[in-house]
């Protein structure tokens, strides 16, 4: 299965880019930063959208992406999420104030997005994947996404704090390929994370202990400030492989 990381920090600054990940070319997860780091072309060839929340780091690549491949496209593009997920981006995003309603524009029968409910621990088909959405445990109403391709199925975990369901699902999944989990905070800004519904290097070792599994882990959301502390306490947890997701890398699980 190809990833590829746009971008996977916990802010946005030189060098670093928000949360956005392209599966297989036509499947992207989350939008923080699909237009600063794909082509035009490229953003237009992309079918659907899964995102994960509401947040501005994940969704804010929304508008610009939908405002790029205005006209470019026969079929709108299907931007897939939780209820809660799609009435936030429709009411307060792209809402006719902040920036346009896309699922309008060009025309309601021709639309450049059109948005898809998706029901918590439901599977569906879409890109020549299988995709199931379980709840995790954020600010707001948040899911991390299984994504299975023939057999074998990658975990991507959206913003979570110390959570359950995910690892009870991950726990049962055949083939688990690999897992993408943040973590968003240094060990002495626990109270925070756990406050904004993030985590720490430390409650991140207990979050793996509940997955039970030896598969890869590839952390993300790393806040920019924060980086070196974490990737040192990161270490300092000697688990065999753990590694940091690489923005602008191409993963092949
Ligand atoms: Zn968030
Ligand atoms: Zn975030």
């Amino acid at each position: 299965m190809q990833y590829r990381v746009l971008g996977c920090s916990g802010g946005e600054a030189p060098g670093f880019r928000l949360p956005s990940f392209l599966v297989e070319e036509r499947l992207l997860i989350d939008t923080g930063s699909v237009a600063m780091a794909l082509e035009v072309t490229q953003q237009a060839g992309i079918d659907h959208i899964l995102l994960t929340h509401t947040h501005l780091d994940h969704t804010g690549g929304l508008p610009h992406l939908a405002d790029n491949i205005l006209g470019m496209r026969s079929e709108p593009v299907q931007v897939h999420g939780i209820a809660p997920t799609l009435d936030g981006v429709r009411r307060y995003l792209l809402n006719d104030v902040l920036w346009p309603d896309f699922t309008r524009i060009p025309s309601s029968a021709f639309p450049t997005l059109a948005y898809r409910e998706v029901h918590e621990g439901v599977p569906f088909e879409l890109a020549g994947c299988t995709i199931t959405a379980i709840r995790v445990n954020h600010a707001v109403e948040c899911v991390a996404y299984f994504v299975e391709m023939g057999g074998r199925t990658l975990l991507h975990v959206g913003d979570t704090g110390p959570t359950e369901a995910v690892w009870r699902h991950a726990r049962e999944v055949p083939h688990l390929l690999a897992v993408c989990v943040e973590t968003t905070f240094p060990n002495r800004l626990q109270e925070v994370a756990d406050y904004s519904g993030h985590l720490t290097p430390r409650s991140l070792e207990k979050e793996l202990d509940k997955l039970d599994r030896d598969v890869p882990v590839y952390v993300y959301h790393l806040k920019p400030a924060f980086r070196s502390e974490i990737l040192a306490e990161l270490k300092r947890l000697r688990r065999r492989a753990l590694h940091v997701l690489e923005e602008g890398t191409l993963y092949r699980f």
